[in-house]
């Protein structure tokens, strides 16, 4: 039976966004130890977590393309070094993805277009306004 994964992006989110990446496709930052610390926790909760990484595309701008394969391992490695274990490594989400944690990712509320934690000035000041009028009257 297919469960629920949660989408762990791997570049700011997991490890360190510094790393010398630019000058060679196989270098990772250093663990980010709050989420890693989420992550070891998920995990013994026994949660499929995936590391969710544009990585998986291959392009680097020296030396790609670089074959999936050998940036999967690169991932790998980083994963049993601070994890302990290996996740599994993509860059595409489906159906049962549950959630993904991204350092560019902004929540949007579902049906409604509104950003979530964004105040929403707009409405703020209209119902201020409507406030107002009847505070006229
Ligand atoms: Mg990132």
């Amino acid at each position: 039976m297919k469960t629920r994964w949660v989408g762990v992006d791997f570049d700011g989110t997991l490890a360190t966004w510094n790393c010398p990446w630019p000058e060679n496709w196989r270098a990772t930052g250093k663990p980010i130890s709050r989420m890693v610390k989420r992550v070891k926790r998920w995990i013994a909760e026994g949660k499929d977590v995936r590391i969710f990484t544009a990585r998986m595309d291959g392009y680097h701008p020296k030396d790609g393309p670089i074959p999936i394969h050998m940036v999967r391992e690169s991932i790998e490695d980083w994963c049993l070094k601070y994890l302990g274990v290996i996740l599994p490594v993509t860059n595409r989400k489906d159906y049962w993805c549950e959630a993904i944690y991204d350092d560019r990712a902004i929540q949007v509320e579902r049906d409604t277009g509104r950003l979530i934690g964004e105040v929403d000035t707009t409405n703020t000041r209209h119902r201020r306004g409507i406030f107002a009028e009847e505070a006229d009257k």
